[in-house]
């Protein structure tokens, strides 16, 4: 094989306490590829496991040169443990996937025909979504319609992470560098030529979801009493609730004074417009809080990740 002329490709999979399901990504992902015209690499990011997933992907990367690693110092979640791996990816096009092959590696060959013609970002498209609640399709549907409304940059539809990212479209993501990592968001800001591929997305193959609703409730709590700036946010529930209790106060006191009529003239226009301006000024400070707390945090200006290891797979390696 001529080595310079085969462009690479660089398969990224964040890991968090995989164990069960990396005995079967590793060879799914090489088989699946196998035909594929590039300088395979498969780059592991270890965000920061416990049940012994670093040891084996250790053990990988000591069997196969084309494999390699970067273990973070700790958890940092999923949306960090992407961009350490887009950090060091060092390839012509880098494939986002997940380590429980929710994501069929197969897809990617598909992946492959656009980035041949030129495309920069090509997502998949999930036309299904098998093995999860009706709750969570629900409240991803949902989520999908507001943001859309909200944001003013182009997040397709049902995508994912699972994509594949040409040089380009890696470099111009390292230099997004914000603490608040909605990646979505960032692969549509990002922009260039970008076109979905339509996939059927599959159940876990072993191991639970490492997203749980009570999970993310959690994490909300935990910040209340951690350095975050969930106080602040406090302010919105505070407001809202306040509002909310005005209305109903307020439209008791009407009907009340219609049926038998007021004890002081005046006083229940005055309290229902004092009790709701109350909750409205709250939800507004509550919003601006939402905000300076998401300047706090950018403003502390501490790297993204810290690295432990890093066992980058071998380059201009060939099959
Ligand atoms: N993941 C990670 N860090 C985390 C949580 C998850 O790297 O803190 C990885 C996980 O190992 C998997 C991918 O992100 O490769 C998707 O996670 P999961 O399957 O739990 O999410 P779901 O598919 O349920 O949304
Ligand atoms: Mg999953």
């Amino acid at each position: 094989m001529t080595e310079s002329t085969r462009p690479s490709l660089c398969i990224l999979i964040p890991v968090f306490n995989e164990a069960e399901a990396l005995p079967m990504l590793v060879p799914r992902v090489l088989a699946a590829l196998a035909d594929v015209p590039a300088e395979l690499r498969l780059l592991l990011v270890d965000d920061g496991s416990s049940d012994g997933s670093g040891e084996q992907l250790a053990r990988l990367a000591a069997q196969d040169d084309r494999i390699g690693y970067l273990r973070l110092a700790r958890n940092f979640g999923k949306e960090i443990a992407m961009s350490a791996g887009l950090d060091v990816a060092d390839a012509d096009a880098v494939v986002l996937l997940d380590a429980d092959l929710q994501d069929p590696p197969e897809v990617v060959r598909e992946f492959w025909k656009y980035f041949e013609q030129g495309y920069d970002n090509v997502y998949g498209v999930r036309s299904s979504r098998a093995g999860e609640t009706a709750l969570k399709k629900v409240t991803a549907a949902g989520f999908y319609r507001v943001i859309d409304r909200m944001s003013r940059t182009p997040i397709p539809r049902d995508t994912g992470d699972f994509r594949l990212l040409s040089r380009r479209a890696v470099m111009a993501l390292r230099q997004l560098r914000e603490r608040n990592r909605f990646m979505k968001g960032l692969f549509g800001w990002v922009g260039f030529r970008s076109i979905g591929v339509p996939y059927e997305r599959a159940p876990r193959v072993a191991g639970t979801s490492k997203f749980n609703y009570w999970k993310l409730w959690n994490f909300a709590l935990e910040g209340i009493t951690s350095f975050s700036t969930a106080p602040l946010r406090l302010a919105t529930y505070i407001g809202a609730g306040t509002a909310g209790i005005a209305f109903l106060f307020g439209a008791w006191i009407v009907f009340k004074t219609l049926a038998y009529g007021e004890s002081v003239r005046g006083y229940p226009s005055l309290m229902v417009v004092m009790l709701f301006l109350g909750g409205v000024q709250l939800i507004a400070l509550g919003l601006i809080g939402e905000y300076l707390g998401r300047l706090f945090e950018e403003s502390k200006m501490r790297p993204l990740y810290l690295v432990d290891e890093v066992r980058l797979p071998r380059a201009g390696q060939s099959d």
